[in-house]
């Protein structure tokens, strides 16, 4: 039985939210700009803590690191058994570099202690690095029901990333962990996708895994004339819990 209190025992116990949000952020080689864009969208639009997100990038994105990262969060959440804790696992990189095997392991491990880990694979081919796939190295495959993986793009689609600008996957997952585009989407200030985050957002200036889902298929699946390779997103995974990844502001 699960004897974690939910958000709204939070104002009573006087502790601040009920839940505690982790990231990490992992770029190897060029693709420090996607993790720059999403380390910020989860600082100014979701309201992460600076010191709950560690950055991966260049020579520091090692197997190592990952697994010294996932430990820090489980020993958290170890120490605070009356928290949720939720984990964003970001990845942008070239798909073979895509640590898998690590990651089945480290999830497996941290799925114990952890509430909800959501793992971002921002890579050509990143439907194929289905952790769930990695069966000799997680035996245990009913801890995966904590585990939520978003891939970029389909098995046989290939991303573009850049140096100086967010790729077209990135762009929309940034954009959603901000409360949406608002005026400067490529569909116009009627776009349909924006306006449902909008709304979503506008109750209790919250938005859901699913929201973010919602936006980033909306748009990704539209040509927005950015000459990038069409991605078709792949959402795998239900949130375990009322799942508000973080706090968000609502589109103006
Ligand atoms: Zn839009």
């Amino acid at each position: 039985m699960d004897l974690r209190p939910d958000e709204s025992w939070a104002p009573e116990m006087g502790v601040v939210t009920g839940r505690m949000h982790y990231a990490i952020l992992v770029a190897p080689g060029e693709f420090a700009h996607d993790a720059e864009g999403f380390r910020l969208a989860l600082l100014i639009g979701a309201g992460f803590s600076q010191e709950n997100i560690c950055v991966l990038i260049g020579e520091a994105a090692t197997g190592d690191n990952i697994v010294s990262a996932f430990k820090e969060v489980e020993a958290s959440a170890k120490a605070n058994p009356l928290q949720r804790v939720e984990l964003i696992f970001y990845f942008s990189g070239h798909s073979g570099e895509f640590p898998a095997a690590i990651l089945a392991d480290a999830t497996h491990s941290a799925s114990h202690q952890v509430s909800q880990i959501l793992i971002i694979k921002d890579c050509c081919h990143a439907e194929a690095m289905d952790l769930t796939l990695q069966r000799e190295r997680c035996h245990a495959r009913q801890h995966h029901g904590r585990i939520i993986q978003w891939s970029a793009c389909s098995s046989e689609q290939t991303a573009t990333g850049f140096t100086h600008r967010l790729s077209r996957f990135t762009g929309y997952l940034v954009a959603a962990f901000m409360g949406g585009k608002s005026n400067e989407c490529p569909f116009g200030s009627a776009c349909e996708g924006c306006r449902r985050l909008a709304y979503n957002a506008s109750f209790d200036h919250t938005i859901s895994t699913y929201d973010v889902e919602a936006y980033i298929a909306y748009h990704c699946s539209r040509d927005d004339g950015s000459g990038q390779p069409m991605q078709t997103p792949v959402f795998t995974g239900r949130d375990t819990g009322p799942s508000t990844i973080a706090l968000f502001r609502p589109a103006t």
